[in-house]
């Protein structure tokens, strides 16, 4: 973590488990933490939220590297089948739940919450297993940014993207 922002930016997601927890309506800043990759490869800046400012990851690597068992990752976790699959069941999870809130803001962020939570502790769970940031080699949210990235790239082949 040499980027200053990736050694305190676990901050937000500390702050957005204590907010939410304290009141589930607080869940609804979760739409940030999923936009903020999207936003940033929308732009052209390829990965740069995941290595420069996702809280997720910075929580991941900051509390995880201590206890962390060091494992190395099953290899088919690592193909391509692996992430597509997981992108899809988490997309189809998420839009299922959001489905069935029937629009009803107070339900939309107790919803993002459950979601973000669970996929949390999902990384952290693969955290200890394997190397702190595991959960990033399968993340949706990256692997979601690598897609669109790729496709930015196809479109404007000749564009020099900015991801620094
Ligand atoms: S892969 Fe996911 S959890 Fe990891 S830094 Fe990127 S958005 Fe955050």
């Amino acid at each position: 973590m040499k980027n200053s922002h990736m050694k305190w930016s676990w901050i937000f997601m500390v702050l957005f488990l204590t907010l939410s927890i304290i009141d589930f309506r607080f869940g609804i800043l979760g739409f940030i933490c999923m936009g903020a990759p999207i936003y940033h490869a929308l732009r052209g800046r390829g990965k740069i939220h995941c290595a420069k400012y996702c809280p997720r990851g910075s929580l991941l690597a900051r509390f995880l590297e201590g206890i962390s068992l060091g494992k190395t990752m099953p290899k088919f976790m690592k193909t391509k089948k692996f992430k597509n699959a997981l992108l899809i069941f988490m997309l189809s999870v998420f839009s299922l739940g959001m489905y069935h809130t029937g629009g009803d803001p107070a339900k939309i962020a107790f919803t993002m919450f459950r979601f973000m939570t669970s996929s949390l502790i999902v990384g952290i769970i693969m955290g200890v297993l394997f190397k702190p940031r595991s959960w990033c080699a399968v993340c949706p949210m990256g692997y979601g940014t690598v897609l669109i990235d790729k496709q930015m790239k196809k479109k404007n082949p000749k564009v020099v993207f900015n991801t620094k």
